[in-house]
């Protein structure tokens, strides 16, 4: 079984140097793939440590160079860089595409995630690789291996939501950046950063409605026992496209200078949200003790609740009775 793993370890590797020789050496791979890489800005030597690369427009180069090389057809399967249809004639998944590996930990490629560059609204922007025995999603943070060191020497890791954003952040001389690319965050990827730092800070797209959508999740990140904090970028904007239009000091100013605390940024937003309505406030009341009796640490919840207790302007006593409740019924 572990040489099984190995096989399709090794697959994905050479698969990753397929797309990346296609980028840098083919006519089609430069005008296209390089070009694009170029024209957002990336340098070259972030698209070499990232091994990005470009799957050409072709039914299935890569499964017939594979194939010519001795990989077994079910390997090809199981990774999902090929795809077998009801006839059984085989096809690469990614096509015409550039293309991001995805590193486990340790640095070895397991999975892919690929970018149209057609702004045709009917083909998905990003295809992924599936799940197989190499590969679980929910287990994997996008950039971790290029990361991991910079994570540990400056005890906070950055959250970002896509790949874009990682290389262009990482570009900017920020290394401690990772992504959860597309799924909502999970409790292993927290655990797998809480074994590097317990500070995660996420800088969210700038969008109002997909913030208010995650905050429900954020509460597991203090579950786990981690702090937390957000930057919100400006509207339209998401860390890959801010940081190129200010540059890498501008943009480190911003995020030490609009970074908030999770649970302070939550109550101030909910906040908002229940203006001069009683019935609201008290909804937000609860929620904010709920996110509060989440955090493992008592101390740390006993700042929070007198915090709090003025952003609410609620007396500490009652928000403290309403937390030992929570905290007991949990029990
Ligand atoms: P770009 O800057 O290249 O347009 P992005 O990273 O800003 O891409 P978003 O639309 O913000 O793209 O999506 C964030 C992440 O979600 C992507 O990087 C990708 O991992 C994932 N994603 C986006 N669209 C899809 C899709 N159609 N299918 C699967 N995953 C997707
Ligand atoms: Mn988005
Ligand atoms: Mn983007
Ligand atoms: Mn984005």
């Amino acid at each position: 079984a572990d040489t099984r793993r190995e096989s399709l370890y090794v697959l994905s590797g050479r698969a990753a140097k397929f797309f990346s020789d296609t980028m840098w050496e083919s006519d089609e791979g430069k005008t296209i793939g390089l070009s694009y890489f170029r024209e957002r800005g990336f340098r070259d030597d972030i698209l070499k440590k990232f091994e990005l690369g470009y799957s050409p427009e072709s039914w299935d180069a890569l499964t017939q160079k594979a194939i010519s090389e001795g990989f077994k057809e079910e390997y090809l399967t199981e990774t999902g860089l090929t795809i077998k249809n009801d006839k059984g004639r085989m096809y690469d998944r990614f096509r015409a595409r550039v293309m991001f590996p995805i590193h486990n930990f340790t640095g070895r490629v397991i999975g892919f995630g690929g970018r149209t560059l057609k702004t045709d609204k009917s083909i998905p922007k990003y295809v992924n690789s599936p799940e197989s025995e190499i590969y679980h999603k929910s287990n994997v943070l996008y950039g971790l291996f290029f990361a991991k060191k910079s994570i540990k020497d400056l005890d906070n890791c950055y959250l970002v939501e896509g790949y874009a954003d990682v290389l262009s952040v990482h570009q900017a001389g920020i290394e401690n950046v990772v992504a959860s690319s597309g799924t909502s965050l999970t409790t292993e990827q927290v655990r797998l950063i809480g074994r590097f730092t317990k500070n995660i800070t996420i800088l969210y797209d700038g969008d109002a409605a997909g913030i208010k959508a995650s905050l429900r999740g954020l509460d597991m990140i203090l579950e786990e026992g981690l702090n937390v904090k957000v930057v919100l970028f400006p509207d339209g904007h998401d860390p890959d496209s801010y940081v190129r239009q200010i540059g890498s000091n501008e943009f480190k100013a911003y995020i030490d200078k609009n970074q908030k605390d999770f649970i302070l940024f939550k109550t101030s937003i909910l906040l908002k949200d229940a203006a001069g309505d009683p019935i609201k406030k008290a909804g937000v009341i609860h929620d904010v003790v709920e996110s509060i009796a989440k955090i493992p640490d008592s101390i740390k919840a006993s700042v929070f609740i007198s915090e709090c207790s003025n952003l609410l302007q609620m007396e500490e006593r009652i928000l403290i009775t309403e937390l030992n409740k929570l905290r007991l019924g949990k029990a």
